[in-house]
C-alpha cells in the first residue's frame, strides 16, 4: 500500500460526522435511531430556496461559475452585513466556497506556515484543531471548560496566551458546543489586542442568527475599524437556512487574503456548486420568517431540555445563549457507573437506548456530552424519557 503522507496520518476523523455514518448504519439494519449526535437542522430547506435550485437547473446554471463566487450572490452578502451589522464588505473581500468548513481550511491553509501557533477556544469544534494541525500549526488552546462559569468566553483567555509564534486566533460565537456569545466588550477587547500585533482573529459566526437573547450580535469588523485587514468573518447558511447539503459558506476578508484563498480554492475545488448558489442567493435575499420560526422552535426545545436536565438533578450544564447544543458535565453519571471516561457513557448510552450523543472529549472536554436539540420535540421527549430512567438507574 502506498505510504500516506505524515500530515494525513496525524489527522482524525470527524467524531461528528463519524456518527452521521454510524447513524446511517444502523438505520439502514432497521434500528430506529434518536438523533442528537452531529449538529444538523431537522428542518427542511425551505420551498422558495429549493424552487431557486430548481430554477437553476432548468436554466442550465449548470457550468464552472467564477471560483470565488457569482457577483449575486456576493452582493446579498455584502447586503446581509450591510443590513445587519452596517458593514460593507467590497465585492473582492468575498469567497464564497463549498461549505463554511472549506472557508475555514481554505483561510487556515493561506496564512498558517509550520510551527505557527493558532489559538482556538475549548471546548472546540471537533475540526479546528486538526486543520490547524494539518497546515502543520499548533493549536493552543483558550480554555472556557467551566459550566460554572457558564463556558464564558473572555478576551483575557486568548490574550494571556498569545506568544511570539501565535499567527490567528479563532474565536466561534455562538459557540459550538457550548451556545455562549462572546459579548461585543470582550470582543473588542480581543481585537484590538491581537490586530497591533498583526495576528489574524477569525471569527466563526455560523451560529450568528441562532441566537435567545435580547443582545444584539457584536459587529466584529466594527467594533475596532483599524483592524479592519486584520479580521476575518467565516459563515455558513448550512444552519440557519437548513441547507447542510447543498454546502455553502463565505468568507470576508482582506482583499490579498481572499486572492490567495480564491489561488487555493481554483486548485482544489473551483467553484462551490453553481445551483447551491442560486438556492443561497434566494435564502440570503428573501424574507427571514422562517428562519425566525426555525429560532423559535430551537429555543421552546431548548428551555424544554433545560427544565428536563434540572429534573434529573444532577448535570451541570450552562443554558446556551444560542446555536442547538447543550453541553453537559456528565461526571457523576461516568463514575456512578463505573465508566472510563465520556467515550464510555456515550457508547453505552448508544448501545442500550439507540440515542447518539456526542462524546465531550471530541470537543476537548473530558467528562461531559454535547446533545443536540436540532431534532425533532417528538425524539427529544422520547430521549429524556429513555435518558432520565437510565441516568436514575441504581441512584
Ligand atoms: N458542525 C456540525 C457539528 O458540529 C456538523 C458536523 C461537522 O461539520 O462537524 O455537529
Amino acid at each position: 500500500m502506498v505510504k500516506l503522507s505524515e500530515r494525513v496520518q496525524s489527522m482524525t476523523s470527524s467524531p461528528t460526522l463519524k456518527l452521521v455514518q454510524i447513524k446511517n448504519q444502523l438505520q439502514a439494519q432497521g434500528k430506529v435511531i434518536l438523533d442528537f449526535g452531529a449538529g444538523e437542522p431537522d428542518f427542511p430547506t425551505t420551498d422558495n430556496i429549493k424552487k431557486a435550485g430548481i430554477a437553476a437547473i432548468k436554466k442550465n446554471f449548470t457550468k464552472y461559475t467564477t471560483t470565488s463566487g457569482i457577483a449575486e450572490l456576493k452582493k446579498a452578502v455584502q447586503k446581509v452585513y450591510e443590513r445587519e451589522q452596517g458593514f460593507t464588505a467590497a465585492e473582492m473581500q468575498i469567497v464564497v466556497s463549498p461549505g463554511s468548513k472549506y472557508s475555514l481550511f481554505l483561510l487556515l491553509q493561506a496564512v498558517i506556515d509550520p510551527g505557527d501557533e493558532v489559538i482556538i477556544p475549548r471546548p472546540y469544534w471537533v475540526s479546528y484543531p486538526e486543520m490547524v494541525k494539518f497546515c502543520g500549526g499548533r493549536a493552543v488552546y483558550a480554555d472556557h471548560l467551566q459550566p460554572g462559569r457558564l463556558f464564558e468566553l473572555t478576551a483575557a483567555s486568548y490574550i494571556s496566551l498569545c506568544s511570539a509564534r501565535t499567527k490567528a486566533v479563532i474565536v466561534n460565537s455562538p459557540s459550538n458546543p457550548t451556545g455562549k456569545i462572546m459579548g461585543g466588550g470582550d470582543l473588542r477587547q480581543l481585537i484590538d489586542f491581537f490586530y497591533k500585533k498583526n495576528i489574524l482573529v477569525i471569527i466563526d459566526d455560523c451560529y450568528r442568527k441562532i441566537i435567545y437573547t435580547d443582545q444584539a450580535y457584536p459587529s466584529p469588523m466594527n467594533l475596532v475599524p483599524a483592524a479592519r485587514e486584520m479580521v476575518a468573518v467565516v459563515s455558513s447558511l448550512s444552519k440557519t437556512f437548513a441547507m447542510t447539503g447543498w454546502r455553502i459558506g463565505y468568507s470576508i476578508v482582506s482583499e490579498a487574503l481572499a486572492a490567495a484563498m480564491t489561488k487555493i480554492q481554483e486548485h482544489s475545488t473551483s467553484n462551490a456548486c453553481s445551483i447551491s448558489q442560486k438556492a443561497a442567493v434566494e435564502a440570503l435575499s428573501g424574507d427571514e420568517d422562517a428562519v425566525r420560526e426555525m429560532v423559535a422552535e430551537y429555543r421552546r426545545r431548548r428551555d424544554y431540555f433545560a427544565g428536563r436536565v434540572d429534573e434529573i438533578g444532577h448535570i451541570t450544564y450552562a443554558l446556551p445563549d444560542g446555536a442547538f447544543y447543550f453541553f453537559a458535565d456528565f461526571s457523576y453519571d461516568i463514575a456512578h457507573k463505573k465508566f472510563k471516561d465520556d467515550n464510555q457513557l456515550a457508547m453505552d448510552i448508544l448501545e442500550k437506548l439507540n440515542i447518539i450523543l456526542v462524546p465531550g472529549s471530541a470537543f476537548g472536554a473530558a467528562n461531559h456530552l454535547r446533545i443536540s436539540y436540532a431534532t425533532s420535540m417528538k425524539d427529544i421527549r422520547s430521549g429524556l424519557d429513555k435518558l432520565s430512567t437510565y441516568l436514575r438507574e441504581g441512584k
